[in-house]
């Protein structure tokens, strides 16, 4: 089908989407299934904010990842972050990882135009 009929793909529409985007706090991509992954600067930042030594740090929070390459965070029984708070705040705001902080200008999730509150509200702006 030609582009002429005003069809967008699901990328062109997310591009479009994202300059209408802002953030609602909603804490629901701290919430669903994924990996977390952090560098060994990142580690450095987040134990340094928490008061621990890296190693304190990786013991309680962290985690390797399957292919054995990566430091990953743990998660709440639910399957949250381990630092989204009951508020729906992250605990490490200052020093989130580079993964966090690149959501959802960076990449996306299947479906984040209904799970994120943000791009629910842009997505019906485009
Ligand atoms: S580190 Fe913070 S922003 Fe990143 S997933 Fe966890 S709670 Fe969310
Ligand atoms: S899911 Fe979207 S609106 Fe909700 S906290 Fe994350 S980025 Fe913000």
């Amino acid at each position: 089908m030609s582009r002429s009929n005003n069809k967008m793909t699901r990328e062109e529409r997310r591009q479009k989407a994202l300059k209408h985007f802002e953030c609602r706090r909603c804490g629901n991509c701290c919430t669903w299934p994924g990996r977390v992954r952090i560098t060994a600067e990142e580690a450095d930042a987040i134990a340094a904010e928490l008061g621990l030594t890296v190693s304190e740090f990786t013991e309680c929070y962290t985690r390797l990842s399957a292919s054995r390459r990566d430091l990953e965070l743990t998660d709440h029984d639910d399957g949250s972050c381990i630092f989204l708070t009951e508020e729906k705040l992250c605990r490490i705001h200052n020093v989130k990882p580079e993964q966090c902080r690149g959501f959802p200008w960076k990449w996306d999730y299947p479906r984040s135009e209904e799970l994120c509150e943000g791009m629910r509200i842009a997505w019906k702006k485009t």
